[in-house]
């Protein structure tokens, strides 16, 4: 099976330019002007950019979570994912206290495997770090290809780790040539101000925004950039939010360290004011919370400074009816909101439309800089001879608005209800096959395929 696309405007984080692109099978076999080869199907993709799929590393799919699961499974949430143009994910296998990894990657497999419509893999959670544990972590970067070790500083008794296991853990994967995600928010002071609110009979999620104030994220950020200059180990902040802990990750820059950043779209395009809603704030309660104002200019600023390298999802969702679990008290609100199909779209929308970040920085933050840092480049991010065809035609002038009614997620709200965009993802393809055309799914689930990745090897 071959395929032509023809006179699109290939974007990639460091080239613009108007070309042909031919595909044999799942990868890229050619790119040109006017290229003389015959193909099985023409794409016309004049007046269309062409980008590299998509690649959301921060995703939770069947996720379990106080007896229920969040509420895309690993079919809804690939499939809505092509549809916003995010061709692979990157989902969290969470090991159990007191079990192996490598129970949890089981269990998660079952779950996953033959259900995925797009591409994807997994960050392998550690939440025990123990002398068992440690003799595990080598088998998962060279043998599974999952070389990122997720930590929680937070979820105090139930996934959050000590700094004695931080730093233990940090040596090992250090050795083995694997990479450190964390979610950096202080847990103790969490649980306190939680706690508190709850015994003032603060109950509404307002005060879940105010249980984790900037401090909480600041300090713990701080403290994980120092832990990982002391061992030397490569690590990534997942979802920073605020001004105070891009200032942690910038001062480390001063002594010549280099910590990877991700944030999410919804913390750069929507802020706290939403807590104010009563009980439909609950829409957007996601740990660490939204923040202010400032803090979105701070996460645009630091997109383009180069501190901040990727813009993932931490895509979480939970029907209106699981998060009416919370609906007399904040702290039992399920985490997290839906996002995985809006990714793409809303940062075009917001950010290259609105001209806060050039197109290019929009391939490298939303595709390639998550190839690179995750073991994947040049296979995935990029457009290229030789990488997988994962391609996204995209109309830069098409207007449409977000809605639960039209979105494909499994979740019975929109957190951009009513939001209009700038910029629609007409065509996907994923290794080679149309996946996405004239608003259908061409593919089944089963397509997508477990990407094995590279140990760390790439800067940035
Ligand atoms: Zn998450």
């Amino acid at each position: 099976m071959s395929i032509l696309i023809k006179n699109g405007r290939v974007i990639t984080a460091d080239a613009d330019y108007t070309a042909d692109i031919f595909i044999e099978g799942e990868t890229v076999k050619a790119i040109g002007m006017d290229l003389p080869f015959n193909a099985d199907e023409i794409i016309d993709a004049s007046g269309m950019l062409v980008f590299p799929g998509g690649i959301d590393p921060h995703v939770h799919l069947d996720m379990p979570f106080m007896g229920t699961y969040s509420s895309d499974n690993y079919e809804t949430g690939t499939r809505a994912a092509l549809f916003g143009g995010t061709t692979m994910v990157i989902d969290f296998i969470l090991q159990k206290q007191g079990n192996t990894l490598q129970a949890a990657l089981d269990e998660w497999r079952l779950r996953s495997d033959n259900n995925c419509v797009g591409d994807y893999s997994f960050h392998m959670a550690v939440t025990d770090f123990n002398d068992s544990t440690k003799k595990e972590i080598r088998h998962f970067i060279e043998d599974e290809g999952i070389t990122s070790f997720k930590t929680f500083m937070a979820y105090k008794g139930a996934l959050m780790i000590d700094d004695r296991q931080m730093v233990g853990l940090m040596e090992e994967v250090k050795k083995c040539g694997g990479l450190i995600n964390v979610h950096a928010t202080n847990g103790d002071m969490i649980d306190y101000l939680t706690q508190k609110h709850r015994s003032e009979g603060k109950l509404s999620p307002l005060y879940h925004y105010l249980s984790q104030p900037e401090v909480t994220e600041a300090e713990a950020s701080e403290r994980f950039v120092d832990m990982a200059n002391f061992t030397g180990c490569p690590g990534y902040i997942v979802h920073l939010t605020c001004e105070g802990a891009l200032n942690a990750v910038r001062n480390a820059t001063r002594r010549n360290q280099h910590v990877f950043v991700e944030t999410c779209i919804q913390y750069l395009i929507l802020d706290a004011s939403l807590y104010e809603k009563d009980f439909d704030g609950a829409k957007w309660v996601m740990s660490p919370p939204l923040r202010e104002k400032k803090d979105q200019e701070t996460l645009w600023a630091g997109i383009n400074q180069g501190l901040v390298n990727v813009v993932a999802t931490d895509h979480c969702p939970f029907m209106w009816e699981q998060k009416k679990m919370g609906e007399k008290d904040f702290s039992k609100i399920p985490n997290g909101h839906p996002a995985i199909e809006n990714r793409m779209e809303l940062l075009y929308s917001e950010g290259v439309a609105k001209n806060r970040i050039t197109l290019n920085k929009y391939v490298e933050v939303a595709c390639t800089n998550p190839a690179k840092i995750f073991g994947m480049f040049p296979q995935k991010g990029t457009i290229g001879i030789g990488s997988d065809a994962d391609l996204v035609i995209f109309d830069p002038n098409e207007k449409h608005i977000l809605s639960a009614k039209t979105h494909h997620m499994n979740v019975d709200y929109s957190g951009y209800e009513g939001w209009e965009v700038t910029g629609k993802v007409k065509i996907v393809l994923l290794r080679g096959k149309v996946a996405i055309e004239s608003n259908e799914c061409k593919i089944e689930k089963g397509f997508g395929k477990f990407i094995k990745r590279k140990k760390l090897s790439q800067t940035i």
